[in-house]
This record gives C-alpha cells, sequence and structure tokens, in this order.
C-alpha cells in the first residue's frame, strides 16, 4: 500500500509533451480521476482520442506488460477494453522522467466514450443483468490469459482478505464499523474457508467497480477500464466485486445481485462451489475496501478520491449483514439457472429414459420471441422448424389473452360462457361447408383419437387406412395407426384392423413427378382395403418427409373410399391455419373437403389446444346416448387463445407472407440444389419445405449422416433445424409464421455454408 506515495505528479503540460515526444500525437491534456497512477485524457485537433497512463514509480515493468498483454488478449476476444498503442518506437511501454525527476513508465490506450456507470443514478434490473453478463465477456476473455506477473502478492487480493482486514481493520475510526468489519471478515472465513480453497482460479480484472465500467447515453455498457489491478485469484473474483459495487445503496441489493448473476452465468458459467461462495466474497471485498481505505487515510488523509466509496460502503455493509446467508445462497442459486449439462442430468434423474434431446450438443432455450428462441448464454438462434409456435414465440396478444382469462375465470364446457361458440364460429368460418360441427380437445392426439370414435361410430367399421411412414399422435390406438412407430424401432407390427398405402412420393417413390397420372395411381392402392372405416391421412405428409402429394391424390383415394363405405379424415395437425401459402389448410390444395378435420399444434400457438370439425351428419351418428366430456378441451381460456391466435393469423395476413417467404426460400433452395450435389430434392408449399440429401442422385442413396451433420452445423451457425422422413435425410423446414425475407436470406446463406 505504500504505493501511494510514489503516485507520479506530471503536469497536464508534461503529458502532452510526453504524448508528443513518444506517440506523435498532438493533442491538449487533461487530468482523470486514478488512485495509484496518474492518466490523462488526450484529445486532438481532429477529434482523436487517448488515455495516457503514467504508472506508478513502485510498478514493476512486469506487471505493466501483463497489463498490456491483457488488454491485447482481451481485444482479440471482445470488443470491451482499451486496446494499447505503440509508441513511434514500436513499444507498447516506454520511460518517461517527470520534472521532479522521478522516473515513470508510460503507455498510451485508446478511448472509449461513455461515463462512468457509478453516474448512473437508475440502475434497473436491465442493467445490472448487462453489467454481469459484460464481467461474464470480460472473464471468459480472460479464462485463458495468464503471465507470470499476475501471479503476486496484492492487497487487493480477496485470496488475502482475511489477514488483510485482520491487519487493517483496527485503523477504521468509527468503532461501530470497525466491529462490524471484523465481525463479518471472520464469519465469513469460517464459514467459507473450505470453499474457497477450492475455487477454479484464474486471471481477474480484480476491479470492475462502477467508476471503472463506462456507459453510453443509451445505457448500453461500452467497455471496462483499468487492469491496474490485475491478478490471478478466484475466477469469480470481477464477479464478487462487481455485485460489491453495484450492490452499494441499491433499493434491494439482493435483487441487484441476482440481476448480475443472471446476466454473468450466460456468458461465463458458475460453477456450485462459486455460486455457495459469492456472497461471502462480496462482503468480504466491502470490507476490504473499508479497511484499505483506513490505511490510506493515514498515508493521504486530503485525498477525497481514495474514500469516494466509503459512505456508501458504511450505509450498505450492515443491511448486507443482516441478510439471511441461507436464503442469499438459494437467491443466487435460483438467479444462475442450472447450466445445460445440470439441467441434462437433472432431468435424466428424474425422466423416463426415452425422451430424447435435439442435438449433439443440447441447446438450453431460456427465452422465445417470434422467430427467435434465445439460449442461457443470450445467443439468438432463428427458428427454421417448430410448427407450434404458429404466429411466433410468445406472440403477446395470445399471451395477453391467455393471462387476461386465467386471472377472471377458466372453467369447462358444462358451464355456459361465450367464448366457446364464439372460437367455433370462427373456426368453422374458415372451413367449407358442410364442416360445421366442432370439438374441443388438448392436443392433435386427442383429436385425432377422437376423430376415429366419430368416424366408428358414423360407418360401424373398425378398419382404418393410413399413408406409410405416417405419425398421429402417442396414444395407444394412434401407435396402432402410425406407421412410423408401429414399424419403427420398438413397434409391434400392423394389426390386423390397420391397412397401410404406399406412401405417395414422387421423388422417390413408385411414381414419379415425371408421371401426370402419378396421384390416380397411387391411390389405386385404397382399392386393396375392403370395408374401410375410415381413411386417416395428412393433407402434406410431414413425419413422412415433407411430402407434397401430387394432384388428384387425396380426390382419387376419398372417391374411393367413400365408395366403399368409408369417411376421410384429414389430419391437418401440422399444416393448418396458412402454412402452405397457397391455402388455409393443405387439403384444400388437393381440391377436396374431408368428413373430418383434426387440428391440433397450431391452434393454440403452444397453448394445449386441439379440435374436431366435422359434418352435422356424423356429429348425430356420434351423439348416441353417451356424454362427449373434456376437462380442459373448451376450457375459458384455451377458447381465449384459440380466438387470439386466429385474429392474428387473420390480422397479420401470415397465409400471404408464408407464401411470398415460402416463395423466396424455395427459390434459394433450388440455387442451392445446383451448387450442392447433395441436395437431391427441394419440395414444398410456402412454410412447408423439404430439402432431401442424397448420396447420389442416380440411386437416390439417402445421405442420413450428413443430414444429421448439417442440422448440428446450422445449430452451431445458430439456425434450428431438423430431420424427417424414412430415412431422417430430409432437412424440414416450417418455421413460425413471422419468420422473415430476411431471415430466408440468412438461411440460404448459412445453409450454403454448413451443406458438404
Ligand atoms: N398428427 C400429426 C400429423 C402430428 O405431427 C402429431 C404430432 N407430431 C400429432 C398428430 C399428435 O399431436 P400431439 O403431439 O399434440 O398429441
Amino acid at each position: 500500500m505504500d504505493a501511494l506515495l510514489h503516485v507520479p505528479q506530471l503536469t497536464a503540460a508534461e503529458a502532452a509533451d510526453v504524448a508528443r515526444r513518444l506517440y506523435g500525437v498532438e493533442a491538449e491534456a487533461r487530468v482523470l480521476p486514478s488512485e495509484r497512477d496518474q492518466n490523462f485524457g488526450l484529445r486532438t485537433a481532429d477529434g482523436s482520442r487517448f488515455v495516457l497512463k503514467i504508472a506508478n514509480a513502485s510498478d514493476d515493468r512486469a506487471l505493466l506488460d501483463a497489463q498490456n498483454a491483457a488488454l491485447a488478449h482481451v481485444g482479440r476476444r471482445a470488443s470491451l477494453c482499451p486496446h494499447p498503442v505503440p509508441a513511434l518506437d514500436g513499444a507498447l511501454l516506454s520511460e518517461v522522467t517527470a520534472a521532479s525527476g522521478s522516473r515513470h513508465f508510460v503507455r498510451m490506450l485508446t478511448w472509449i466514450d461513455g461515463e462512468p456507470l457509478g453516474a448512473v443514478r437508475e440502475r434497473t434490473v436491465e442493467l445490472l443483468e448487462q453489467l454481469g453478463a459484460r464481467v461474464g465477456e470480460l472473464d471468459a476473455a480472460l479464462a485463458d490469459f495468464d503471465h507470470p506477473a499476475i501471479h503476486r502478492e496484492f492487497y487487493w487480493d480477496l485470496a488475502g482478505g482475511f489477514a488483510l482486514v485482520r491487519a487493517e481493520a483496527p485503523l477504521v475510526g468509527d468503532p461501530t464499523l470497525r466491529a462490524l468489519v471484523t465481525r463479518l471478515s471472520s464469519n465469513v472465513e469460517q464459514r467459507d474457508g473450505d470453499r474457497l480453497t477450492r475455487l477454479r482460479r484464474a486471471a481477474a480484472h480484480n476491479d470492475p467497480n462502477d467508476y471503472n465500467v463506462l456507459v453510453d447515453d443509451t445505457r448500453r455498457i461500452t467497455g471496462i477500464l483499468d487492469f491496474g489491478d490485475i491478478v490471478h485469484t478466484y475466477a469469480i473474483a470481477d464477479l464478487a466485486i462487481a455485485i460489491a459495487y453495484a450492490a452499494l445503496d441499491a433499493p434491494d441489493p439482493l435483487a441487484a445481485a441476482a440481476a448480475v448473476v443472471r446476466g454473468y452465468h450466460r456468458a461465463r458459467p458458475i460453477d456450485d462451489d462459486e455460486i455457495g461462495a459469492l456472497f461471502g466474497l462480496v462482503l468480504l471485498r466491502l470490507c476490504m475496501s473499508v479497511a484499505i481505505a483506513a490505511r490510506q487515510q493515514t498515508q493521504r488523509p486530503h485525498d477525497a478520491y481514495l474514500s469516494v466509496s466509503q459512505a456508501p460502503i458504511a450505509r450498505t455493509l450492515p443491511r448486507l449483514a443482516g441478510l439471511d446467508r441461507d436464503a442469499v445462497d438459494a437467491a443466487l442459486r435460483v438467479a444462475r439457472g442450472k447450466t445445460p449439462e445440470e439441467t441434462l442430468e437433472a432431468r435424466r434423474r428424474v425422466m423416463g429414459p426415452n425422451l430424447s434431446v435435439s442435438y449433439r450438443q443440447p441447446v438450453k432455450i431460456v427465452r422465445g420471441w417470434m422467430q427467435y428462441l434465445y439460449d442461457q448464454a443470450g445467443r439468438r438462434y432463428l427458428d427454421a422448424y417448430n410448427n407450434v409456435p404458429h404466429v411466433g414465440h410468445s406472440h403477446p396478444r395470445v399471451v395477453q389473452a391467455a393471462i387476461e382469462q386465467m386471472l377472471v375465470l377458466n372453467t369447462n364446457t358444462r358451464y355456459l360462457h361465450d367464448t366457446l361458440a364464439q372460437f367455433g364460429e370462427r373456426l368453422t368460418a374458415t372451413l367449407p361447408d358442410p364442416l360445421r360441427v366442432c370439438y374441443f380437445v388438448n392436443s392433435g392426439s386427442e383429436a385425432n383419437e377422437l376423430a376415429l370414435r366419430l368416424a366408428r361410430a358414423h360407418t360401424r367399421r373398425r378398419d382404418v387406412v393410413v399413408l406409410d411412414h405416417a405419425y398421429h399422435g402417442n396414444t395407444t390406438t394412434l401407435i396402432d395407426i402410425s406407421p412410423y412407430k408401429f414399424n419403427g424401432r420398438g413397434g409391434e407390427g400392423a394389426q390386423p384392423w390397420v391397412h397401410v398405402l404406399p406412401l405417395p412420393d414422387t421423388y422417390r417413390g413408385q411414381y414419379r413427378r415425371d408421371d401426370s397420372r402419378a396421384g390416380e395411381k397411387y391411390a389405386e392402392y385404397a382399392r386393396y382395403v375392403s370395408n374401410p372405416g375410415a381413411f386417416l391421412a395428412e393433407s402434406a405428409p410431414s413425419v413422412g418427409g415433407q411430402i407434397v402429394l401430387p394432384g388428384r391424390y387425396l380426390a382419387s383415394v376419398y372417391a374411393i373410399v367413400r365408395g366403399a363405405g368409408g369417411v376421410c379424415i384429414a389430419d391437418e395437425v401440422q399444416t393448418a391455419y396458412g402454412r402452405m401459402g397457397t391455402h388455409f389448410y393443405a387439403f384444400e390444395a388437393q381440391g377436396v373437403v374431408p368428413d373430418i378435420v383434426v387440428l391440433g399444434k397450431p391452434i393454440g400457438n403452444g397453448y394445449p389446444l386441439g379440435a374436431v370439425v366435422t359434418t352435422r351428419e356424423i356429429a348425430s351418428s356420434f351423439d348416441n346416448g353417451m356424454e362427449f366430456f373434456s376437462t380442459f378441451g373448451g376450457s375459458t381460456v384455451s377458447c381465449a387463445v384459440g380466438l387470439a391466435v386466429l385474429d392474428v393469423v387473420q390480422q397479420e395476413r401470415l397465409q400471404e407472407h408464408a407464401r411470398e417467404v415460402g416463395d423466396a426460400l424455395l427459390g434459394g433452395l433450388g440455387a442451392l440444389r445446383d451448387s450442392h450435389p447433395i441436395v437431391g430434392d427441394v419440395r414444398g408449399s410456402g412454410f412447408f419445405i423439404g430439402v432431401e440429401l442424397v448420396k447420389d442422385r442416380e440411386t437416390l442413396e439417402p445421405a442420413t449422416g450428413e443430414a444429421t451433420d448439417v442440422v448440428n452445423r446450422m445449430r452451431e451457425r445458430g439456425i434450428l433445424l431438423g430431420t424427417d422422413g424414412p430415412f431422417e435425410n430430409v432437412l424440414k423446414i416450417r418455421p413460425p409464421m413471422p419468420f422473415s425475407l430476411e431471415d430466408a436470406r440468412v438461411f440460404i446463406c448459412e445453409l450454403d455454408a454448413a451443406l458438404p
């Protein structure tokens, strides 16, 4: 601490002279505040700005080298700190002699605009989270930095904090504060001493106090300054120090700490030991500050800068001391959240083992907004394949509708409420006659189950006809009619009452696109089924590989099935509400009207909502005396959500949007097929698109492994995609409907780079 006896004493004129001689910079110099060095702001006639740093005469050269090296190191990884500027002779560190005769090292750094965070009165949660995130970024950048000079004994090092407080606290003038500091430090030592010895260590800036953090006038943090305290210490030292200063005079210091932790953890994950030791280090830092100020006061009693933090510390420390440590630790743990590995571990412990996780490196999404998802580190992903958040993740109108209704009432259909019939009317209005009767349930599976019951009640037949590779839901009966499941791993094969027609795939199936009658020919297979009760198919098979049915296929199958006494069910769970761009429902593109339409995923935008719409005639057959009731189906809240989603789809003209952007996507993808031999087929309509990858365009050998690689590479590039199809070699592109033209451009660009 004797450094204060060696503070440089250059005048502004001397500083300007040094800038001119050593750096060739003609500038006006102005003194900036500092504790142990002298810093001058330089401004040239053309407005360029620099900082000239005159080091304390007691600083050794190696430490200054280390600071320069750290600044350059961080500069290569994050845009956060000033850069060292070389002198005319190329040196990053030079020597000057002051008029007084003392010799000093001198450095010049680039200037960062902004005012100190310490001068910002209003500390919003966003600002504090940002502070945490920026300090986390700094630490992430410093994680692989080292230099011999930072392994040093330093009085500001938290690792020596208890000894320092023991030695210096007796100098604290105020007896109450003296006792508090002594007691707190020894409590922390007892409670956290062991844990501290286990903590990860790394290079730390060691002083991100709010006068070393700059913000611009939009409250964006522009930089973190002053590496003079750099030391190799606890890896969470910077976090603890940032929290210590953020908590000063905060209305709710714990909330402030939690906000900083939240931001930091996204940029640099905090482990369990660290979160447990964090608050102790916050207290220790403030105790050290009081103790060090007391010592420095004895050396320079009239230096106001030395005690700039002391009054707020004296006010805040008793408040922090009054908090319950267990409660604080728990709150900080909650603020941190879990790392993706911990989350995965936790779900493995408690969940059934056959849940899958997407991507080799799973993503932990914490927030969604329209067509974007954000992970815990704040990274944004373009969502190119989730069709459940149809009108956009967390669309505010849908969320608002749910909240407003939930605040008032949520009951079932046995009471009268207006939204039920309102939603029913709005929904049937989107469908052609005679589809006029609705049932509301909670999922696509429940809707398909109910559709089968309706069909069976009407035809009194059990047999069901489906398309190969189809998936219709997770119930016992639906697994029985889903070839994707019963013929897949763990499946038990087809039941005798289930009849599978070949998938009308005109890219790799029996009849191809060059056959103008492919639709009718595929449909002929339906004639082999005697006594069909129901034909149940997606109007554009998705799990089957994003298949667009050939013209007249559904018209022909429907005619055959109806002719044989069956009814036709359209599973529109994936394709409804304008996704195809050309039509509101995919069956419309086939020129048919089903007897029963099944709706799910998009109609609730993520709220569990399924619907079945049928004819008055079939509904009458179903009305055989047995009540139909679903506890949650048609609930007050689900109808409010359903209405809001329809409003958004229609008012935001999302079907037209899907058509326009879908055409652009298809165009871009077509160009990729010309330049990448692995792209065998590009097909689709609107936002229902498949890109089939093949090893050979003649044999059509599926490029399954390559498709998985592409999906994982896209994830690394910030775009979420999946695969589908019998060979898992089809990239499925089915984004939330707000996906924009610019998103399409970025998508094509990134896919171009990710394709082999
Ligand atoms: N039908 C189709 C075509 C589907 O894709 C799905 C779900 N992927 C379902 C039905 C089942 O819907 P849910 O998962 O909501 O029960």
